[in-house]
């Protein structure tokens, strides 16, 4: 059998361009060096929870072309994402909001919110904010960034944040307002049913091949079709023959308790620098009809998440995308550019921290190029 197009990894960006390749005629062949499917995004069925396996993915966009592409292969449940930040037992409302903002000064109005965040940001004397540090301040001042965002993001990312870029913080908006939502996005949800069903969806008949390791048969895999998109790490591919680019890699220990309610939230932030972990996500409670006294299911399962330095052979989650990292990875991307067979795409093959929406949006973007 010969392929149109080799898929290596059955994540959400390989799965996009095997549903759409399929579609326009093509046969793909998809191989994953896991033993399933749905890269970092799957999800697995314990004690009738579906568990985040590989961390908490929370599906939200403003694309509405990318909404409605991926409502064709799942049904979203309104799932909101609103984590609470635990700091010593101090517990605070994120993202940064007027609950927030109540909670730290005791400021009831939008006025007098934006008067005491003006007030440390004058005291702090950043003008022009250099790096996350400076940002953080200028955004939400000196208390909420020592109490909710230092420790959190040096255990994150294994560095002072002076030593990270400003954007990883502007992720997170700041509101005057009590709304709690995390995301600034117009569509939210998880899949009903979990996203590993979702992507066996995307992926339709193609034939999968798991447990296939792409680099270890390269030559033979690569003869099997007349293209290969590869959505692994782009070092990896050119044998890391430029240097390792960073990541963050993410351990999970997932107990199952005996109890039906752990933290009566899906995600709970311990955002002071001595709990070892960055955060416990409780399963259950991305889901609808679960019940907190447990008349349904006695137990949950909860996940606390560490956060570690990559090392070869770690999965790799997080692109370290600050200079020296983003420097590297041009090198390799030239590298990339000159392989006539092969497209590199995804958070791996790009080295681009995409949330999942991007992801999507990308791949599509793909197919347009490639498949028209
Ligand atoms: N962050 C923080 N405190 C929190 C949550 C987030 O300081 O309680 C910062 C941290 O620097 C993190 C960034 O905001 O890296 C982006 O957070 P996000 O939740 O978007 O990261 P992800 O969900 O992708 O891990």
């Amino acid at each position: 059998m010969h392929y149109d197009y080799l898929i290596v990894g059955a994540g959400l960006y390989g799965a996009v361009f095997a549903c759409e390749a399929q579609k326009a005629g093509k046969k793909v062949l998809v191989i994953d060096k896991r033993g399933t499917i749905a890269g970092n995004v799957y999800t697995e069925k314990i004690e009738g929870i579906n568990v985040h396996i590989y961390g908490a993915h929370i599906f939200h966009t403003n694309n509405k072309q990318v909404w409605d592409y991926v409502n064709q292969f799942a049904v979203f449940n309104r799932f909101t994402n609103s984590p609470v930040a635990n700091y010593k037992g101090e517990l605070y409302s994120l993202p940064f909001n007027m609950y927030t903002f109540n909670k730290m000064w005791g400021v009831v109005t939008p006025v007098e919110a934006a008067a005491k965040i003006e007030e440390q940001r004058k005291a702090a004397g950043i003008k022009e904010p250099k790096n996350l540090e400076e940002q953080a301040i200028s955004l939400v001042g000196t208390d909420i960034y020592e109490k909710l965002i230092r420790g959190y993001t040096r255990k994150q990312w294994g560095r002072p944040c002076s030593e990270l870029p400003a954007f990883i913080i502007r992720r997170l908006p700041v509101r005057l307002t009590f709304d709690n939502n995390y995301f600034n996005a117009l569509y939210q949800g998880i899949p009903v049913g979990g996203y590993t069903a979702m992507v066996q969806n995307m992926l339709g008949d193609a034939p999968v091949m798991l447990n296939t390791d792409y680099l270890k048969d390269k030559e033979h895999l690569d003869s099997l079709a007349d293209k290969v998109l590869y959505t692994g790490p782009v070092d990896a591919y050119f044998d890391y023959s430029l240097g390792t680019l960073e990541y963050r890699s993410v351990r999970f220990e997932n107990e199952i308790l005996d109890i039906p309610n752990f933290q009566g939230n899906a995600a709970v932030n311990y955002t002071d620098e001595e709990t070892p972990w960055t955060r416990i996500i409780e399963h259950k409670w991305f889901e609808f009809g679960k019940a907190e006294d447990g008349s349904d299911l006695p137990k949950t399962v909860i996940s606390r998440e560490y956060s570690s330095e990559w090392k070869k052979g770690d999965e790799p989650y997080y692109p370290v995308n600050d200079e020296k990292n983003s420097a590297l990875y041009a090198e390799y991307k030239d590298l990339a550019q000159a392989e006539q067979k092969v497209i590199f795409g995804g958070r791996l093959g790009e080295y681009k921290y995409y949330d999942m929406d991007a992801v999507i949006a990308a791949a599509l973007e793909l197919c347009r190029r490639e498949l028209s």
